[in-house]
């Protein structure tokens, strides 16, 4: 590579990411394939449009590439219809709103503070800006309470429900939050950003078939590129008529919304990427990986707790795990810090009614699915756990730190990177 600017720092990041443990939830470390993609020629197409009706010539090959990648999303999630060009996660939000709602229409979302998502409608997001937002929040112990959310809804009758989370341990009751969106006649949105991985494997409950709209991100559990789908069902698309808002238009509706309504054109490289973590969620062993996810966040709960750790919930039921240190006497910055200078990334999080607030929160959120693409097992998180003690434990103490961080450093090289092992 010429630019040794760029060169050296992308080498410095490698050797940050072989060297720690990256314990971010929503992070993970794809496939030397998805790189290979992200890396390739299409990032010079342009493509306005959909196959079959674009803006541009020369789109028979990057057609392909878009359909193998719908098709793909399609049979993997038991979809209809399926958008892959979502830049990511955040437009893909604002784009299922702008296929639904009118600015000023009511959102009804989980509250950030709660574990929702800044685009469920926070103030200072376009989703809080453009529309009338109404948070609900967690019950005391950490879990949705159903019915202050059914109340909430016949209270405030919102037009759409937005259903996911950042920081939520456990499993959402899909179901139940039909009811209570058919109760007041709204559409309902799951946004499984965190959890796609989870549910093509069988790990998680799916809400499709339930759910009008389902989005989701598909760099997290799903381990592929930065990106975004949207699916639904409904009749094919339909260019140029115009369309009423209703279940049967859906493809219509999100498929204009997406482009031209907020984007232009579509990330070639990108999606054939996508298509690629596709291929390889739909593989046997990628049911093996979920399912491990999900082993070793319940093990380091386990682990944690027998270390005097408070957990949300008091354990998971998925891929991460809020730990409020409250009980410790240590803030969540100061352990997200510690565990940094060990090498151990994680992120600082408020915890349900929190009373320190987001910039110095009480809790950490950790998260096993990056770890586990590394091929961390269960006994593995034994030692994350003792290691996670220590070192918030020792964390004025920099020696003790230094030690800590060889270890660790040691541990993390005998796991190299999915893109850096062999096939
Ligand atoms: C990550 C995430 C998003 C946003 O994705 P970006 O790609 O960061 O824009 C939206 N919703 C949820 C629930 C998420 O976890």
């Amino acid at each position: 590579m010429n630019d040794k600017d760029i060169y050296k720092l992308i080498l410095a990041e490698h050797n940050r990411q072989s060297h720690n443990l990256q314990m971010i939830p929503s992070e993970n470390h794809a496939s030397a394939d998805v790189f290979k993609a992200l890396g390739s020629i299409l990032t010079d197409k342009y493509s306005e449009g959909y196959p079959g009706q674009r803006y541009y010539g020369g789109c028979e090959v990057v057609d392909k590439v878009e359909n193998l990648a719908r098709d793909r999303a399609k049979a993997l999630f038991g979809v209809s219809h399926a958008n892959v060009q979502p830049y990511s996660g955040s437009p893909a939000n604002s784009e299922v709103y702008m296929a639904l709602l009118d600015p000023g229409d009511t959102i009804m979302g989980l509250a950030l503070s709660f574990g929702g998502h800044l685009t469920h409608g926070h103030k200072v997001s376009a989703s809080g800006i453009f529309y009338r937002s109404v948070q609900y929040e967690t019950g005391s112990d950490g879990y949705l309470d159903y019915d202050v959310i059914a109340k909430m809804a016949q209270k405030e009758k919102p037009k759409i429900l937005v259903v996911g989370a950042t920081a939520y341990p456990r499993i959402f009751d899909w179901q139940r939050l039909r009811v209570i969106v058919d109760s007041v006649g709204a559409w309902m949105l799951a946004d499984v950003s965190h959890i796609a991985g989870l549910i093509v494997a069988g790990e998680h409950p799916s809400p499709v078939g339930i759910a009008d709209v389902v989005m989701t991100t598909t760099h997290k559990t799903l381990r592929g590129p930065r990106g975004a789908m949207i699916l639904c069902s409904g009749k094919p698309s339909t260019p140029l008529k115009k369309v009423e808002r209703i279940k049967e238009n859906l493809p219509t509706l999100i498929d204009r919304a997406v482009f031209p309504g907020m984007q232009g054109g579509p990330h070639n490289h990108q999606t054939a990427a996508i298509a690629v973590a596709l291929r390889e969620a739909a593989q046997p062993d990628f049911k093996i990986y979920a399912r491990q996810i999900v082993s070793n966040a319940k093990k380091l709960a386990l682990e944690l707790k027998a270390r005097g750790f408070e957990l949300v919930t008091g354990g998971t039921d998925n891929h991460l795990l809020l730990v409020d240190l409250t009980n410790i006497g240590v803030s969540g910055k100061e352990a997200e810090d510690a565990l940094n200078k060990v090498g151990i990334t994680v992120n600082k999080n408020t915890v349900p009614f929190d009373p320190r607030g987001p910039f110095d929160p009480s809790g950490i959120r950790l998260g096993t699915p990056a770890v586990t693409s590394r091929g961390l097992k269960e006994d593995d998180m034994t030692t994350v756990a003792e290691w996670i003690l220590q070192a918030i434990k020792g964390r004025a103490d920099n020696k003790k730190l230094d030690l800590l961080s060889n270890e660790v450093k040691k541990f993390a090289l005998r796991f190299p990177l999915p893109s850096d092992q062999k096939v």
